[in-house]
């Protein structure tokens, strides 16, 4: 069996096989695809040292690390069911889609998240081109440009805030008949100069000239009639989903289905821990992902030097 079985190869999967593989004791990283959404990402300018990268560098790299070290590496896995160790000390199981079984004293669960997409024209064409999930990461990029934010929960009135001190304009789009985000947030919009709010508008195209997103395509619900709004960049805020349909049942989720974790990166199951964009840790990014995957390889090394000999 192995020491510690990580699941998932995203940063926090990455950390975690680092972070374990150096106490030496056996590491395995099973992965649906290594890399994660980093994968999926263009221009990266906030991992913390490194001013500027991408998503496919980045990749290139977590993965040269981790074969630093003695990793045995799954790729292209998926695990479909975790049965945890009925006794301590005993071993936890992950079966596989392919209907393989690994066993292993622990498992950190880092299985990330993906954003929820609005399933219209033009936006995988122009992902990275003008379509972007993530204020945090893309906001800067289109300082003193015009971008629209959809959903009018808190975190599109947060991005819409948020973006509304770096670009030129923003509109907010909600599909709903109201925003749904928290009072003081919708305070704080209203109060914004350049802040357009359209709500019942259901958003129907992502236009561009081929390159990049030019203009964007709405459907007003209480008219039908449409609309184009004329912009540099869509961030799309309608929610990111963590990754733990195939945990239901096995471990503690919180209502919105991401994996609860204390401090040290533990979960429900005594040693099994979870790291990364699939926990209830605040804020999903690259470099908090590489300090939870970090955090619960150091907790699930303590808590195989607690376990009796074998
Ligand atoms: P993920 O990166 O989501 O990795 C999850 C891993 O688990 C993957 O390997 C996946 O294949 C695997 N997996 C999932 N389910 C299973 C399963 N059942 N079995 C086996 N493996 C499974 N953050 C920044 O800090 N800066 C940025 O500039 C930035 N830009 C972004 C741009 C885009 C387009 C996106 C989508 C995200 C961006 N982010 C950025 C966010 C950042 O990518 C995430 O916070 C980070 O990747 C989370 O890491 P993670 O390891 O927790 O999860």
């Amino acid at each position: 069996p192995f020491d510690v079985l990580v699941i998932g190869g995203g940063p926090a999967g990455a950390a975690a096989a680092i972070y374990t593989a150096r106490k030496g004791i056996r590491t395995g990283i099973l992965a649906e695809r290594f890399g994660g959404q980093v994968a999926d990402t263009m221009a990266i300018e906030n991992l913390v040292s490194v001013p500027h990268t991408d998503g496919p560098k980045l990749v290139a790299d977590l993965d040269r690390h981790v074969r630093e070290y003695d990793v045995d590496i799954m790729n292209l896995q998926r695990a479909a069911r975790l049965v945890a160790a009925t006794a301590e000390g005993g071993l936890h199981e992950v079966v596989l889609e392919n209907g393989a079984a690994l066993k292993a004293r622990t498992v950190i669960l880092s299985t990330g998240a993906r954003w929820r997409q609005m399933n219209v024209p033009g936006e995988d064409a122009y992902r990275n081109k003008g379509v972007a999930y993530c204020p945090h990461c893309d906001g800067p990029l289109y300082k003193g440009k015009r971008v629209a934010v959809i959903g009018g929960g808190n975190s599109g009135v947060e991005a819409a805030i948020d973006l509304a001190n770096i670009v030129a304009h923003v509109t907010l789009i909600e599909y709903d008949s109201t925003l749904r985000a928290d009072a003081v947030l919708q305070r704080k919009l209203a109060s914004l100069p350049n802040v357009r709010i359209i709500t019942s508008a259901s958003t129907t195209e992502v236009h561009g000239d081929g390159e990049k997103v030019n203009a964007l395509s709405y459907r007003d619900r209480n008219t039908d009639a449409m609309h184009r709004v004329d912009l540099e960049g869509i961030f799309v805020q309608i929610g990111l989903v963590p990754n733990t349909e195939w945990l239901a049942g096995a471990i503690a989720l919180s209502p919105r289905g991401e994996i609860e974790v204390d401090d040290r990166g533990h979960t429900s199951q005594p040693g099994v821990f979870a790291a990364g964009d699939v926990t209830t840790v605040p804020f999903k990014q690259i470099v908090i992902a590489m300090g939870e995957g970090s955090t619960a390889a150091l907790a699930a090394f303590d808590h195989l030097i607690r376990l009796p000999a074998e």
